[in-house]
């Protein structure tokens, strides 16, 4: 069988909900920074968070929101919604704390890892967040001997899924050869389209199950992180 990924030597790693599972890791923050700020937060809780939080980072991909101004608003929005009066800016800064010292894995992320390694590939995380939050969190996952660099849009100057971004990752990794790279994460807007549009191969990691609504941009699709060891 023809196999695309067999001149690959690098490999983009996108971090939240594709190494890290950000609904967990978010989800033990802002417990911790509730009981810090003593808020009784209400049920539904996590779904308004996460409604939210993606609307909010969907602008961020969109070019009309940078990721100051995402701190600045998020909680405010949120706590503006659930009726709960409380300084979301300061909530933000004990929430990101937390969130920085937080590294729950996605199922499979360890094995993955071990087995890109074991097959000499150079892996660099790129990912749209604070370099040192990033590097922290990868750290405490055990996580960060594995990448020759992290990557964030701090580290780099330039989010994804800017062309800039993927241009600027290469150049900082000494990477010449697109051809060479492929693109893992779970966020098509954010990880696959960017990538594909800049050129270089992607993995979808489709948890969500919604790849026919973009039919035709990933190199392929994948449900788990397991099924990437049949590619790479
Ligand atoms: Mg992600």
């Amino acid at each position: 069988m023809y196999n695309e990924f067999i001149n690959i030597k690098t490999v983009f790693i996108d971090v939240d909900d594709t190494l890290l599972d950000f609904g967990r890791c978010a989800s033990v923050s802002m417990r911790a920074a509730a009981a810090a700020a003593e808020i009784t937060l209400p049920e539904d809780f996590e779904a308004l968070f996460h409604r939210v939080n993606n609307s909010l980072w969907k602008r961020v991909e969109g070019g009309s929101l940078t990721v100051p101004e995402l701190y600045k608003i998020r909680w405010n929005l949120i706590f503006g919604e659930a009726g709960i009066d409380f300084d979301g800016v300061a909530f933000e800064n004990v929430f990101l704390k937390e969130l920085a010292g937080s590294a729950e894995h996605v199922i499979g992320a360890e094995e993955l890892l071990e087995h890109l390694k074991s097959r000499n590939y150079v892996l660099y995380s790129a990912s749209n967040a604070p370099q040192l939050q990033q590097e922290k969190r990868l750290a405490k996952a055990g996580f960060l001997n594995y990448f020759k660099e992290i990557f964030t849009s701090e580290s780099v100057g330039a989010q994804k899924p800017s062309r800039e971004f993927f241009e600027k990752a290469m150049a900082l990794g000494g990477v010449a050869d697109k051809d060479s790279c492929v693109m893992i994460g779970d966020s098509f807007e954010a990880d696959i389209s960017g990538a594909a549009a800049f050129g270089i191969k992607t993995v979808w990691v489709d948890r969500k199950g919604v790849s026919a609504e973009h039919p035709g941009v990933a190199t392929r699709v994948v449900k788990e992180l397991g099924e990437i060891k049949g590619l790479l």
